[in-house]
């Protein structure tokens, strides 16, 4: 017993009400994709959508798209074979214009061989 001279034992009535941090961290830390209007005007993907399937790997939302506006450059990246697509943008040109671009330029590369 290690006694803390002339203080009461300290009870504490808020502990089991107390709810851990975790729990905070999983409402808000995650971004739900719940019930997206669905878009038949676009075919493939919507518009808002940023990954894309790899045409390299063929893994499925692996490619995202960058954007730098400073010198009006984008990427579209893949996060698991690190093939990578770079062109030029314009503040009008979205994550889908870049990936578009990808496909067509595969397709081009395909084609020569
Ligand atoms: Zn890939």
């Amino acid at each position: 017993m290690v006694g803390i001279e002339g203080e009461a034992p300290v009870i504490r009535l808020r502990s089991h009400n107390w709810k851990p941090n975790s729990e905070l961290i999983e409402t808000t830390g995650k971004r739900k994709s719940s019930a997206k209007p669905a878009a038949a005007y676009k075919k493939r993907v919507e518009k808002l959508d940023t990954v894309f399937t790899c045409p390299f790997c063929n893994y499925g939302s692996s490619v995202e798209c960058h954007f730098n506006m400073e010198k009006m450059v984008g990427a579209a990246v893949c996060y698991v074979c690190q093939e990578r697509f770079g062109t030029n943008i314009t503040p009008l040109t979205e994550a889908i214009d870049i990936y578009s671009e990808w496909i067509d330029e595969c397709e081009r590369v395909n084609k020569r061989d």
